[in-house]
């Protein structure tokens, strides 16, 4: 039998947050904040897990190597928003419902979406089966068990991105008994400068990772992989990091997505056809003057706080202004004391500017233990959260409605 879960009092405004990764967490602790003296304005959080995923650290945890505990109710006492532990299966956005997989029925006035990315495991035949992904803390701590009782053996590593670098490289240094390869299309490091690109392939090898760029892999097998042109390479663990695809859901729920099913939202962050829905994070396809933001944790946070700021700015009867974002850097880890971090024009295009060595290690260790702090600072001083670079020219955009 379905309950219903009152959310808010019958005549308050309730806001729903789906998702506490980096961009709804931002949203929901920046809300929580700034309507904590507001009677009349619930706000509450929706995710599977209590413990906050640092999903920055998941090639760490592939690893074996242990992350810090983080409580999301912890993080909200005192601030009179709710969580409710639970995986969202439908949205009505007519309705202006959420069902949760305990058949609870959520309602809301406005919903923020933050429901993320994963890596796409439906892209090549054979992934969904037989490889191993970072999706969540469970898979990549069954990684970690696989690996730690292989010894020796080959893991092939599917996909040249940074996540696939970053998890190439950790796993070499932590387990060198085993022979690592990393399959892609492009070049590891491709997107940067020369010489920070090299720096990073270098260190690849230097950690005996076997680069193979150029390939498409066409199917994962039990044992291997096959690639475009008919080669396998034998494979006793396919780790696989290609790609990203986001939750059916909001498609499924008729709000008006791209061809990768991301909400599209005007420039406020509300979805073009829902404006009741905020969208943020990876989960949304928000267009600056660069073109459509690509999924990172820096470009994340900031989104969930423009949401936030809107949905306060829309309850007081503002307009909500248009949100901008300029990329400043891409940090890569090689393992714990390595790592490339090449700074960027807000575009995300490389600058000449770049660290590496030790020092680029620390940086990139900074960076990803920051979010949990600065939640924090902002459950205590939201205006605290406002900070980002906005991008100057390269995100002077015009309203396209
Ligand atoms: C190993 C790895 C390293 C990375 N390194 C970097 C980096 O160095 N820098 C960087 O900027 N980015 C990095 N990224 C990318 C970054 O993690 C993502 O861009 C970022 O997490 C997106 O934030 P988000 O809040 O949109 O989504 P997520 O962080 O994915 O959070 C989504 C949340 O929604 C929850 N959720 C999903 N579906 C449901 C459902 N149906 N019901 C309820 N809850 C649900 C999830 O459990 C999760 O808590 C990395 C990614 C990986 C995998």
């Amino acid at each position: 039998m379905n309950t219903e879960q009152q959310v808010g009092t019958a005549t308050g405004h309730r806001v729903l947050v789906l998702g506490a990764g980096f961009a709804g967490m931002a949203a929901a602790i920046q809300l929580a904040a700034r309507v904590e003296d507001r009677e009349d304005v619930r706000v509450t959080l929706v995710n599977p897990q209590e413990r906050f995923t640092e999903r920055l650290r998941l090639h760490m945890t592939a690893t074996g190597q242990p992350t810090a505990e983080m409580s999301i109710p912890e993080l909200l006492e005192g601030t009179g928003a709710q969580f409710v532990r639970g995986w969202v299966t439908a949205v009505d956005a007519d309705a202006r419902t959420v069902r949760i997989d305990d058949d609870r029925v959520l309602r809301y006035d406005t919903l923020v979406y933050g429901l993320g990315s994963v890596a796409d495991t439906a892209a090549v035949p054979g992934v969904e089966e037989c490889a191993y992904t970072l999706n969540s803390p469970r898979d990549a701590e069954q990684l970690a068990d696989r690996l730690a009782r292989l010894g020796r053996g080959t893991v092939v590593v599917g996909g040249s991105g940074l996540t696939g670098v970053e998890s190439a490289a950790e796993i070499a240094e932590r387990h060198p008994g085993l022979d690592v390869v990393l399959l892609g299309r492009q070049e590891p490091g491709a997107a940067m400068h020369p010489r920070p690109g090299a720096y990073l392939r270098a260190a690849l090898e230097r950690l005996g990772v076997r680069v193979r760029s150029g390939v498409d892999v066409v199917k994962v097998l039990p044992d291997a992989v096959e690639l475009a042109g008919g080669e396998s390479v034998a494979a006793d663990v396919v780790l696989w990091t290609s790609g990203t695809r986001v939750s059916p859901l909001a498609a499924v729920a008729g709000l008006d997505v791209d061809d990768r099913g991301r909400i599209v939202t005007d420039t406020a962050l509300r979805s073009v056809s829902h404006p009741d829905v905020y969208a943020v994070g990876d989960a949304a396809a928000i267009r600056q003057g660069y073109g459509v933001m690509h999924g990172t944790c820096q470009g994340g946070m900031p989104t969930g706080v423009h949401a936030a700021v809107s949905i306060v700015r829309a309850l007081e009867g503002k307009q909500p202004k248009p949100f901008r974002f300029g990329y400043y850097h891409t940090p890569v880890s090689l393992g714990r004391n390595d790592g490339v971090v090449q700074f960027t024009h807000p575009d995300d295009s490389p600058r000449r500017l770049y660290l590496t060595g030790r020092a680029a290690a620390r940086y990139k260790e900074t960076v990803t233990a920051s979010p949990w702090p600065t939640y924090g600072r902002m459950k205590k001083m939201p205006a605290s959260g406002a900070f980002w670079p906005r991008g100057g020219r390269f995100t002077r955009v015009r309203e396209a409605r």
